[in-house]
């Protein structure tokens, strides 16, 4: 039987809190989701009590695995109550001290769930972030592209689709259903075209309007990173979610990056905002692999004649201001985008042709990069 909000709540009045009473009629317990025995809520805290707390939020995530039909339970202290916090974090990635401050100790406490400050992955050699600016830029279009191409490459790929406001990757994979679990605690990752995938998308429904708050994000996203099996994996692309405000800085802090690439478009590095991207990872040491220009030009479906709509190479010209490597470019083309939205990627769809022969030389630059060690070494001399 499928596992209700009224029997989390009644398990839920069972958790005391230190200063007395339980933590809903202290009405601690925000932004409770289920979903398929899929557990997430927040508890609210004051950030000086977050330490005392943590017991009660293991306490909950025990009372809800014990409930008949829960798969998992997702819980964090948020103290992201109150005006000062709310003022703090509006500051966004400029200030990474005044989050430490504003927020930190609840923060920390739910990230202790992921192991203390990073995320140990030891079977998966590379992450890599695809993150840009702002949304709609093809940030994710990129990701599911570049994770394909550097399967095609030979390597063997995972697509993380931490965009968790907009979970896109299920649709751009042509992937339906839900993971299952052997054990009830780590997910199997779905996949298709040879890649292995997972999606907040697969345990909501697209349409479901969801409200993240900034610790459920990070909280969401290290789930679906360490509780799900990826197995030995070269790379794991991970589509980030749009922007650069906390929740990714935070992110960029955790998950142990190799890398990170900037998707852009000519008019949205003119607006600065792929600069915010790139300060981001600068930021927190991730080193960033290169920008991207995404419809870099309009490539006419019918004459193929080409176009330079929006200022193409705005791109390129910033990547060298910032010196950072400029990977490439891809043009606006109706065919990049039904075929990922479509669920047939371009790189797997059309192999032949000039697109995906474009991502899989950016998927190529990329991984130079990141085998850089053995790239150094130069090409092996043999003697005949
Ligand atoms: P983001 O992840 O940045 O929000 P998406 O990857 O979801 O953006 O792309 C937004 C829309 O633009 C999608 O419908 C996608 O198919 C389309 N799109 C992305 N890149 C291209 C491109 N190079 N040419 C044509 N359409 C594109």
């Amino acid at each position: 039987m499928a596992l209700t909000e009224s029997q989390i709540m009644d398990a839920l009045r069972a958790i005391r809190v230190p200063q007395g009473g339980d933590i809903v009629t202290a009405g601690m317990v925000s932004g409770l989701m289920v979903r398929d025995g899929h557990v997430g809520f927040a508890i609210e805290v004051d950030p000086a009590q977050a330490p005392v707390m943590e017991p009660v939020r293991k306490a909950a995530e025990k009372a809800i695995m014990d409930l008949p039909g829960a798969l998992s339970a997702t819980i964090v202290l948020t103290a992201h109550r109150g005006a000062p916090q709310t003022a703090q974090r509006s500051t966004g990635p400029q200030r990474p001290q005044a989050h430490g401050h504003a927020h930190g100790h609840a923060h920390g406490q739910a990230q202790g769930q992921a192991g203390g400050s990073r995320l140990s992955l030891p079977g998966i050699k590379h992450i890599i972030a695809v993150a840009s600016g702002k949304g709609g830029v093809g940030k994710s279009t990129t990701a599911v592209n570049l994770a394909l191409a550097l399967h095609t490459n030979g390597l063997k790929v995972g697509l993380l689709d931490a965009d968790v406001y907009g979970p896109s990757q299920p649709r751009m994979m042509g992937i339906k259903g839900r993971p299952t679990s052997k054990d009830g605690k780590v997910m199997e990752p779905m996949s298709n075209h040879g890649i292995k995938v997972m999606s907040m998308g697969f345990l909501i429904d697209e349409e479901t309007p969801m409200i993240w708050r900034g610790p459920m994000v990070m909280s969401a996203i290290t789930q679906l990173l360490r509780d799900v099996a990826w197995g030995d994996l070269d790379v794991l692309v991970c589509d980030l979610p749009p922007g650069t405000g906390d929740t990714q800085l935070t992110m960029s802090q955790n998950v142990p990056l190799s890398g990170a690439v900037i998707v852009s478009t000519p008019q949205d590095i003119a607006l600065l905002d792929a600069k915010k991207g790139l300060n981001m990872f600068r930021k927190v040491d991730v080193p960033v692999l290169g920008i991207i220009e995404n419809m870099s030009y309009f490539s006419c479906p019918h004459c193929g004649h080409r176009s330079d709509i929006f200022a193409h190479g705005g791109a390129r010209r910033e990547a060298e201001r910032f010196g950072v490597d400029f990977l490439g470019e891809i043009p606006l083309d109706i065919a990049i985008r039904e075929t990922s939205d479509g669920g047939n990627p371009i790189v797997v769809s059309q192999p032949q042709s000039p697109h995906a022969a474009a991502y899989r030389g950016i998927a190529e630059r990329i991984w130079t990069t990141l085998s850089g060690a053995q790239a150094r070494q130069g090409p092996r001399i043999v003697i005949q």
